[in-house]
């Protein structure tokens, strides 16, 4: 079973909205074990969402389209959909009446205009919109099925969760696809897939790289018969060959890792950041319940600020600068005993664009002082990736990670 996308909409081609319509879809779809093979957008012209819709169904056995239902003249998709089927538009009583009464409840007055979505093409299923006005549509053509959905996304979500997919699922005699993202910290992409070769090799199975910062995303496709045990065979595959490095999977994020594993330990952490400025400290308040493990931080940007409200040593900072491995150890020794957590973590570093004390953009310090007086402190020894603002923003958001992987280990 194939489906290909449609999303229609000017404001989608203008870039003033984000086609979350189609991120949303592909992902549902997804999950159900059905493949989008095609996702197209279109403005709001007839002509060519009729040509869309066609060429979609010379290759696809289905075509969900979004927008274009509304009231207004510029809501295009029942028209379309009509011209494509070779009918006429016809009103549909039953809805004409509940957009009557509708309209009525809300003690509006109700425009001619508002009737167009009464109009369903001849021979078309209306989809019931619990959510709001204007209903979905099931339109049977020579080449397929075609679903139009309104565009405002709720309730494009509500029409397909309760008419659309259970029918999709029927129809489809499910191909078989097994999905599963793996998180990775710390390695590069192209390190990450030169070690996997073996796994790409496998029957069936597809990998994925999604980059981020200091991060990357593993997504395991495997399709065809017995799916779901070859994904947990390829999966396995990937965990040796990888190992720690992987974290999580799905939407386990790091902050979630690091507050269970704190959880578990009964332990928890403050945090003392420079270049950060806060950062690591909203990363781990981003979850309900985070104070079980996360009591607070202090953001020390100015050198003195350091000295001041971390006490590290005046001595220390004048003869290194607050760039320096000692600097940050004893940071995070600092913010532990201030905040009186099992766990100080600390970064100081230069996130640029210019270099700092002799130090060039990328030089992080991150340090950790655990129960006691034990302190470490890693250099990551970030990359500078391109010039100007950008570097300031990339180098903060991987040195986030780095300081959250160093408490994970
Ligand atoms: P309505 O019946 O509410 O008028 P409609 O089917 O006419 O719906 P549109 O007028 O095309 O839909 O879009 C309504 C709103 O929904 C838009 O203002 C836009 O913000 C949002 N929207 C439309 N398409 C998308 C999309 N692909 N992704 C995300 N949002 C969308
Ligand atoms: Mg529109």
């Amino acid at each position: 079973m194939r489906v290909e996308l449609l999303t229609v909409g000017d404001e989608l081609l203008l870039g003033d909205t984000v086609n979350g319509n189609a991120a949303w879809l592909g992902r549902r779809l997804a999950d159900h074990g059905l493949e989008v093979t095609r996702s197209v957008v279109v403005g709001d012209h007839l002509d060519v969402i009729i040509e869309a819709v066609t060429s979609a169904l010379g290759r696809a056995d289905a075509v969900i389209t979004t927008g274009g239902l509304g009231p207004t003249y510029d809501d295009l998709t029942r028209d379309a959909l009509a011209a494509a089927a070779g009918v006429a538009l016809v009103r549909d009583p039953d809805l004409e009446r509940r957009l009557r009464d509708r309209v009525a409840r809300a003690g509006r007055e109700l425009r001619p205009m508002a009737l167009r979505m009464a109009d369903v093409p001849e021979g078309a299923k209306v989809l019931r919109n619990s959510a709001g006005s204007a209903p979905g549509l099931r339109v049977e053509l020579p080449g397929g099925i075609v679903y139009a959905l309104p565009g405002v996304p709720h309730e494009m979500r509500t029409i397909m969760d309760e008419a659309v997919l259970p029918e999709l699922a029927d129809l489809g005699a499910r191909p078989v696809v097994a999905r599963r993202t793996l998180r990775t910290v710390g390695m590069w992409e192209s390190d990450v897939a030169t070690r996997l070769a073996e796994v790409e090799a496998m029957d069936d199975v597809r990998l994925a790289y999604l980059p981020e910062p200091a991060q990357v995303k593993i997504r395991i496709t495997v399709t065809g018969p017995g799916a779901a045990a070859r994904l947990a065979d390829a999966e396995a595959r990937v965990r040796d060959l990888l190992g720690p490095v992987v974290y999580g999977t799905g939407n386990e994020s790091l902050d979630r890792v690091v507050h269970r594993l704190l959880a578990e330990r009964g332990a928890t952490v403050a945090t003392a950041e420079s270049l950060t400025g806060g950062l690591i400290g909203a990363e781990l308040t981003a979850m309900p319940g985070s104070s079980v493990a996360f009591g607070g931080g202090l953001v020390t940007y100015a050198t003195e600020a350091k000295e001041r409200l971390l006490g590290v040593p005046a001595d220390l900072l004048a003869e290194h600068g607050a760039v320096h491995p000692d600097v940050a150890a004893a940071m995070a020794a600092g913010a532990r005993d201030a905040l009186d957590a099992t766990y100080g973590l600390a970064v100081t570093g230069v996130a640029g664009p210019d270099p700092q004390d002799g130090r060039p953009v990328g030089t992080i310090f991150i340090g950790l002082a655990g129960p006691g007086e034990l302190s470490i402190v890693i250099a990551p020894r970030l990359p500078v990736p391109g010039t100007g603002i950008e570097v300031r923003d990339v180098i903060r958001r991987m040195t986030v990670v780095h300081a959250l992987e160093l408490l994970r280990r």
